[in-house]
């Protein structure tokens, strides 16, 4: 792979060539196939002068699936990095000759407006957001418009933050399974071109418990305490430590009702939008507006208020067997709303003994959650964690530890 990058008056452009044993169809660090639709794709509202390894990595988010066996870079990388991509891919990477970067002082959220990214923020009333906006590719067609980003832009300009908004058409990179980021990371290509700018020493996601340590949505349905998307000691994990930006999970110990209740009792809670498509609020008729209802409901321990009926597609996979994404909310949405056998989710009732004991778990913090923060942050979210939430007992921490298998 060969990476070139065009510096302009409002950012960056990336472009990048496959070497010949790189591949079109790809996988991302979950596994999931990636197929390529174009080599080409910009990021603005960022300057033109970050570090290299910076540049290196934030084109490493969108072009690391396609790639098999070395990179090249248009600009020298330090040795640290190039250990980095070493010992975690097997990658070559190169020209070799920077002196890495230092990190910086300030832990900035990558802020999305959903629940989880919400409670993040929380966590950290003084940290500053930095906000993905998906633009149009200039040559590749929009087959999505329903997707409201400056609805999300929009609300992220009014939590009284210090927002940077960073936009890019690097979603449009994806031919399949639909645009969206080649990897997890690439959220954060924008972030890291202006760590220097913001002098960045760490950026936080609102990762929770079931994407750190569940292995939910389409990765692994058990606990993967060697996650290699999200643990610091895997190799995005490093990767990013080499430019002196650290991963920060501010709620990966805690569930998704966690989040929701944080979120929906902060001050930004005005502004929490998880659904893509409405523009005054959320459209209540897409498969996340279903799963997020049920969380929510769950936590006001009030019956389900929902429009969809268990006949509208949306709703098909939750009538299938599981594994479900997300299964452990599922089973805390069943134990706890009442009226769930005359809802869209009765079916899966068949499938779980779910009650208020079995899933006591899922309101407390993973221990381990927090010791992974880094010592300037972590004791902030440990205090938060103690004063709202409460940590999980050990028999509770092994519930995690036991999920899957
Ligand atoms: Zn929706």
């Amino acid at each position: 792979m060969r990476v070139t990058w065009a510096v302009t008056s409002t950012g960056g452009d990336l472009s990048f060539r496959l070497d010949p044993e790189d591949e079109i169809t790809g996988r991302a660090s979950d596994d999931y196939p990636v197929k390529l639709a174009i080599n080409s794709c910009s990021i603005g509202g960022v300057p033109g002068d970050a570090h290299p390894d910076l540049f290196a990595v934030a084109a490493w988010t969108i072009v690391a699936p396609w790639t098999r066996r070395r990179i090249s870079f248009d600009r020298a990388i330090s040795a640290e990095l190039a250990a980095a991509f070493h010992d975690g891919w097997g990658i070559e990477a190169g020209p070799v000759g920077a002196q890495a970067r230092q990190a910086g002082r300030t832990l900035a959220i990558s802020y999305s407006g959903g629940a989880d990214s919400v409670a993040a923020a929380t966590i950290y009333p003084e940290a500053p957001f930095l906000h993905f906006r998906r633009v149009a590719h200039r040559r590749v067609p929009n087959r999505w418009p329903h997707y409201r980003s400056d609805v999300l832009a929009g609300l992220a300009g009014t939590t009284g933050r210090a927002v940077t908004t960073v936009t890019s058409d690097l979603e449009y990179t994806l031919a399949e399974p639909r645009p969206g980021y080649p990897e997890h990371h690439a959220v954060a290509a924008g972030a890291l071109l202006l760590a220097d700018e913001l002098d960045l020493g760490g950026l936080g996601f609102g990762y929770e418990l079931g994407s750190r340590w569940l292995g939910g949505g389409r990765y692994l349905h058990r606990y993967t305490p060697d996650n290699p998307m999200w643990s610091p000691h895997g190799r995005w994990g490093k990767l990013f430590a080499a430019t002196g930006v650290h991963i920060v999970l501010p709620v990966g110990g805690v569930s998704e009702a966690i989040t929701m209740r944080v979120a929906l009792n902060s001050d930004l809670k005005g502004q929490v939008r998880w659904c893509l498509r409405g523009t005054d609020g959320p459209c209540r008729t897409c498969g996340k507006c279903l799963y997020k209802e049920l969380i929510q409901a769950a936590v006001e321990r009030r019956p389900l208020d929902t429009p969809l009926t268990a006949d509208r597609p949306v709703v098909r996979k939750w009538l299938k067997k599981p594994p479900y994404g997300g299964q452990e909310m599922i089973e805390y949405g069943l134990a706890r709303v009442p009226g769930i056998e005359n809802t869209p989710f009765a079916r899966a009732l068949d499938y779980f003994e779910a009650t208020e004991e079995s899933t006591s778990w899922l309101d407390h913090c993973y221990p381990p959650a927090i010791d992974e923060i880094p010592a300037q942050w972590r004791d902030q979210a440990a205090a938060f964690m103690a004063a709202h939430v409460g940590f999980m007992t050990e028999a509770e921490a092994r519930r995690v530890e036991t999920w899957g298998s």
